[in-house]
């Protein structure tokens, strides 16, 4: 087999969104699983809508993904030579013609079609201009289009996934492939780009479908050879409509904002449509590329479920080392670091062996890589909280404080260099026996001001005897006052 050529080829309108993430990574799958080749076409010939800072957005998410593409990157507006040639030939082989009707005509046109009850199409008028009249309009610089003559009948075009597929021709008309000889629409610019960057598969959204039989019509008419056609299958909302924003879909750069790592989407994309053998969910970028077949493309509507996302999230980054989480978290929000101490918004001064216990208990609660730092904030923030709050199901508000006042004694006592989660669990299990509630849950509250946080013994560790002890007090203080 020869090996295959394939090109992600976005226009520069919007962000990278999920919907294009997902083409970009099956037609790098299927290149690196056929030791192919991948390319990046930017499809930038909407002048007006296309703007360099989606083009970076979406070069940036790209790479972010590791989806880089093997040769240089190309962009439409840098080839209006090519596009001119071909539109010319095709003007003098009489497929394509000049059309001049003005948008007014057009529109009555339409009209006329629609009370008749007939498909709204392009008449053909302009077809019917001489040479010399069509040359007399152009030197007068009368306005014009450039339309492509379809066959009038019905033709099968065929897709990799879904086989032969009836289009009727009939039903749309002349369509206009370029605004002239340098303005190429999408439906020309990309089949002449395909053909002269020989992409063997054309890879690409189910949305493109009717585009399909349009462009072979341009193969047909150049003669030149028709790649294969996949069209990957829509993604719907969990609601089966269009996926949008309403459904939390996101353009990739907003997700790596909001701190979700590429692993994670990469696994969640590639099962928008695929799935590896067997059961199993959990799937790297190299053993998806081990693994991918076009051929298990599935051509049924793919259901987008954020949960499954952050289910991910959560996977990859319980899986990352306290080291490579460190360098992925922004401290600047907390305090700051003062060589390899950090000094903490409240004061506390942490070493980076106490940082990176902080990070392990983050880490547990954590969905996004932020979550990690904001679930045990009040290692670095001073914080407040009701007196309700200390309260264990029951417990009266002397029990709870003749609890903390136990507590405090007997961690009093304690050794600084003792002062270590397991040692303090041993003595809270032995003073609380069969209570345990009534002890752990006052310490946790007074630690770390919140319902759920990690172990209370784990978070004293940290803190030290010292700061323990202060915020015990504070709790005692507050079980003694009356508001
Ligand atoms: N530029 C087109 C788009 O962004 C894609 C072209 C194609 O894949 O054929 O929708």
């Amino acid at each position: 087999m020869i090996k295959p050529r394939v090109r992600f080829a976005p226009s520069p309108t919007g962000k990278l969104h999920l919907g294009s993430a997902r083409t970009a990574l099956f037609n790098f799958l299927f290149a690196k699983s056929q030791k192919g080749t991948f390319i990046l076409r930017i499809e930038d010939t909407d002048k007006e809508r296309s703007l360099k800072e989606y083009e970076e957005d979406i070069i940036s998410s790209l790479n972010w993904l590791g989806l880089y593409p093997d040769e240089e990157i190309v962009r439409q507006s840098e080839r209006l030579d090519l596009y001119e040639r071909v539109v010319k030939h095709l003007i003098n082989k009489g497929y394509a013609y000049y059309c001049f009707c003005s948008k007014e005509e057009l529109e009555a046109k339409r009209q006329e079609q629609l009370t008749r009850g007939e498909p709204p199409r392009y008449s053909g008028k302009c077809l019917q201009l001489s040479p010399q009249e069509v040359n007399k309009k152009l030197d007068s610089g009368e306005k014009y289009v450039i339309r492509l003559k379809v066959p009038n009948k019905v033709i099968f075009y065929k897709d990799f996934l879904r086989g032969e597929i009836p289009y009727d021709f009939r039903l749309l008309g002349d369509f206009v492939i370029a605004k002239n000889e340098r303005e190429p629409l999408y439906l020309l610019a990309t089949p002449v780009d395909d053909h002269y960057q020989g992409i063997t598969h054309v890879i690409r959204g189910e949305d493109h479908l009717p585009n399909t039989p349009k462009q072979i019509l341009i193969y047909k008419y150049m003669e030149w050879d028709i790649p294969v056609f996949v069209h990957l299958p829509l993604i719907l909302g969990p609601d089966r409509t269009k996926l949008s924003k309403r459904h939390g879909a996101k353009s990739i750069s907003e997700y790596r904002e909001e701190g979700f790592l590429p692993e994670a989407l990469l696994n969640f994309l590639v099962l928008l449509g695929w799935h590896p053998e067997g059961d199993r969910e959990i799937i790297s970028l190299d053993e998806m590329i081990k693994e991918f077949k076009l051929e298990k493309l599935n051509k049924n509507p793919a259901v987008f479920n954020l949960g499954k996302l952050i289910y991910f999230n959560r996977y990859y980054l319980k899986k990352k080392t306290t080291k490579e989480i460190l360098e992925l978290l922004d401290f600047s929000s907390y305090g700051n670091w003062q060589g390899d101490n950090f000094k903490a918004l409240n004061g506390n001064i942490y070493s980076l062996e106490k940082i990176f216990k902080i990070i392990e208990m983050g880490k547990e609660r954590a969905s996004v890589i932020p979550e990690i730092l904001s679930s045990v904030d009040f290692f670095f923030k001073s914080f407040d909280y009701p007196k309700e709050l200390l309260v264990w199901k029951n417990s009266s508000f002397v029990e709870i404080e003749n609890n903390l006042q136990k507590i405090k004694e007997i961690f009093y006592k304690i050794k600084e260099e003792e002062f270590v989660a397991p040692k303090i669990k041993e003595i809270l299990d032995k003073i609380s026996e069969n209570n345990k509630g009534s002890y752990f849950w006052p310490l946790r509250v007074a630690l770390s001001g919140k319902e759920a946080s990690p172990p209370p013994f784990e978070i004293a560790e940290v803190l030290g005897k010292e700061k323990t002890l202060e915020l015990i007090n504070e709790a005692i203080k507050k079980l003694k006052s009356f508001q």
